[in-house]
């Protein structure tokens, strides 16, 4: 075994990444580079009735885009693959063989009906659920005709039956369990393909994981892996169980409450390094009081020893508040890059790169994530509509003088710069006498389709003169 630190995000493809899971690779990742050791992804994907198309393609793909490189797995490669479970199958009957063969695990072949049945007697009289273990008592010949029968089984490990296992987890610390609280794991199920727990303790006893770094719901598993691990001869990697995520009313995070899925909040425009940021103080954060981290400082400044034990509200409005400072405060062509892809989906096409990025940089100060972008955008890209009440106000007399001024003015000026409007705007006063309500509120609405909204020579500006033009002349009479 080297003395090399190895560590895993061992994700079953459900087919979308929650944002626990997302921590839990992102607290691996940091650890890894934090002491140079290796990140290692591998699919748990044993549970043939859990498969879901093109899940495994939009896990690597969510990983890639939140910048968490592996250095061992699925697409890449490496020492100790294959990096899918399905394909470690003869790995895990190898091993099964050697518990049979010792005495460590034996076949059950109760059937689910009749075990459910005894559940449900036990439970109704307030006993012990467990499964009574009376499989474990069958001597070789009864085994064989079971086995000359054809007779489904599954095989199930044996668990002490009586005292209690303790151990040290890096976060938790000593936790004791009694083994009466825990069941004959099955190992294999009736289909031949290994559980969870066979597969997870193998593959990290072979691919040599040092540390195994996962969610709080785990925890009751490490007596079984442990068990296993004496089984086998082995020893176990050190544990580091991670606190819950929770909703704002306390219950577990779930996706009753709202979005989970990493890609959702992509999607909704969520930049991958406010997400980074904001989960990795989900249950960690450094002695000082830093709230901005890159994920090259996370590199260095994460530590196993500074997660918390009791459990993380994933609390949107600071998410959302941290995502506007991400927007103000990151270089304005990333953010332009990160917008783009909204304007498209919209239909706005976008013709002047300057023009585009001043309307992203005024929209960015007024939205908390990027979906919002094109509603602010809007009034620059699609046909303006208007209420009665806006009718009434560009009809006016008054409004309609200033309208057929403006546009006499600007047919013939070359550019619409912040000098030359603010020039036409006193003019407008000095020459019209048109000024305050009358002259501010009917020409943003003209041109913006709203009296309020940014200042008119940027509208201009990002509009142009043709469509500056264009949009005075709709509302000429
Ligand atoms: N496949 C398990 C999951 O998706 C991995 C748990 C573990 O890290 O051991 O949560």
């Amino acid at each position: 075994m080297s003395n090399e630190i190895r560590v895993r995000f061992a994700p079953s493809p459900t087919g979308y990444l929650h944002v626990g899971s997302l921590r839990t690779a992102l607290y691996n990742y940091l650890y890894a580079k934090k002491v140079g050791g290796k990140f290692i992804l591998r699919i748990e994907d044993t549970d043939q009735t859990r498969y879901v198309n093109g899940a495994v393609k939009n896990l690597l793909e969510t990983l890639e885009s939140m910048g968490l490189e592996y250095d061992e797995g699925p697409e890449k490669g490496g020492e100790y693959g294959p990096y899918f479970q399905s394909k470690r199958t003869e790995i895990y009957n190898k091993y099964v063989k050697e518990l049979l063969d010792h005495g460590k695990a034996y076949r059950c072949f109760c059937t689910p009906d009749e075990l459910d049945k005894k559940r449900e007697e036990h439970r109704v009289k307030g006993l012990d659920t467990r499964y009574d273990g009376r499989c474990r008592k069958l001597n070789e010949s009864e085994i064989n005709d079971h086995l000359g029968n054809n007779d489904k089984f599954v095989i199930r490990l044996k668990i002490p039956q009586e005292g209690e296992v303790t151990f040290y987890d890096i976060v938790r610390e000593k936790v004791t369990f009694p083994w009466n609280m825990v069941d004959d794991q099955v190992l294999v199920k009736s289909d031949g393909f290994p559980t969870y727990h066979l597969a997870n303790v193998i593959d990290d006893h072979l691919m040599e994981i040092s540390h195994v770094i996962r969610g709080e719901e785990w925890l009751s598993s490490v007596p079984k892996h442990l068990c296993l691990y004496e089984a086998l001869g082995w020893k176990p990697p050190k544990m580091c169980h991670l606190p819950l995520l929770l909703n704002s009313d306390k219950s577990k995070l779930s996706k009753r409450q709202g979005d989970v899925a990493v890609e959702d909040f992509l999607n909704k425009g969520y930049l991958p390094e406010t997400l980074l940021n904001f989960v990795v103080l989900l249950g960690w954060h450094a002695p000082g009081d830093q709230e901005f981290y890159t994920l090259t400082e996370l590199e260095k400044a994460f530590s196993l020893k500074r997660i918390n034990k009791s459990g993380s509200v994933f609390d949107l409005e600071k998410l959302n508040w941290m995502n506007g400072q991400y927007l103000r405060n990151t270089d304005l062509k990333v953010i332009g890059e990160y917008a783009r892809k909204y304007f498209i989906d919209a239909g706005y096409h976008i013709t002047n790169e300057k023009h585009y990025l001043e309307l992203v940089d005024i929209a960015r100060n007024r939205i908390h994530k990027l979906d919002e972008v094109t509603e602010f955008a809007k009034p620059f890209f699609s046909k303006l509509e208007y209420a009665e009440e806006d009718k009434a106000i560009l009809g006016s007399e008054s409004s309609q003088i200033l309208f057929k001024f403006w546009v006499d003015n600007i047919i013939d000026s070359p550019e619409l710069n912040e000098e030359f409007i603010n020039g036409l705007l006193n003019r407008s006063v000095e020459e019209l006498g048109i000024k305050g309500k009358e002259l501010y509120p009917p020409l943003r609405l003209a041109l913006y389709g709203s009296e309020h909204g940014p200042e008119l020579p940027t509208i201009m500006d990002i509009l142009e003169k043709e469509k500056v033009l264009l949009r005075f002349k709709n509302v000429l009479k």
